[in-house]
């Protein structure tokens, strides 16, 4: 059995601050306390993993060592078939230092057109990562599957949201109810099994 999460607070070690709130809506059943790494002013780490876990576990491991407190992280990313895949780990640096997301899908869609291909599948990838202070991890990952718009729709959630619909859906993430969102995505299904993992002792929110 995983260990369980009983503490009563955690830093959330992302300094994305469309994903800590996420994560945070999705850890609001829950009796804790729960903080962010900007916050705390934690670093950031470098996050020179070969794969989203790995990635996860460097920022985890970072901010529960320095700060002495359980620390969950996530790592994630927007696959796009048709460029092999691009821009997967490397998808916060294609929108740039001013982490500008409309020149971000400017360039997944500049790419797709360059390569030619008519295959519009993509996917979002989520990896989670919670470390203790003294070093146990449990980690695990999350995929949805949907395909590409041209033009972005929405400007609801973050990142390539505007650009991606789910599977079966007609909206784009940039245009669904947050909510919705929060309970269908690759993090909520990443999360999903965080819970039953590691949160099946922690106390609820009466
Ligand atoms: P990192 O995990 O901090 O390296 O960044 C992952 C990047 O993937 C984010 O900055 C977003 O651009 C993108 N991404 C991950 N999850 C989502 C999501 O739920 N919606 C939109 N973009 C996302």
């Amino acid at each position: 059995m995983a260990r369980q999460f009983t503490e009563d607070t955690l830093i959330v070690a992302s300094h994305n601050q469309g994903k800590v709130l996420e994560i945070a809506a999705l850890l609001a059943p829950y009796k804790m306390t729960v903080t962010s790494a900007s916050a705390c002013q934690l670093d950031e780490p470098v996050e020179d993993g070969d794969s989203y876990i790995a990635n996860a576990a460097i920022k985890a491991k970072a901010a529960a060592i320095t700060s002495g407190l359980p620390a969950l992280s996530d790592d994630s990313g927007f696959e796009v078939m048709a460029i092999d895949g691009d821009p997967g780990l490397y998808s916060a640096r294609w929108a740039g230092a001013d982490k500008d997301f409309s020149v971000a899908m400017q360039h997944v869609h500049d790419a797709i057109t360059a390569s030619g291909k008519t295959d519009t599948s993509c996917r979002f990838v989520c990896a989670l990562a919670l470390c203790w202070p003294d070093g146990e991890i449990v980690t695990t990952q999350g995929i949805i599957d949907g395909h590409y718009v041209w033009p972005p729709r929405g400007n609801r959630g973050f990142g390539y949201d505007p650009m991606f619909i789910p599977d079966g859906y007609e909206q784009s993430f940039g245009e669904v109810d947050p909510e919705w969102k929060h309970a269908v995505s690759h993090r909520a299904i990443a999360f999903q099994q965080l819970i039953d993992l590691c949160f099946q002792d922690t106390p609820r929110q009466p």
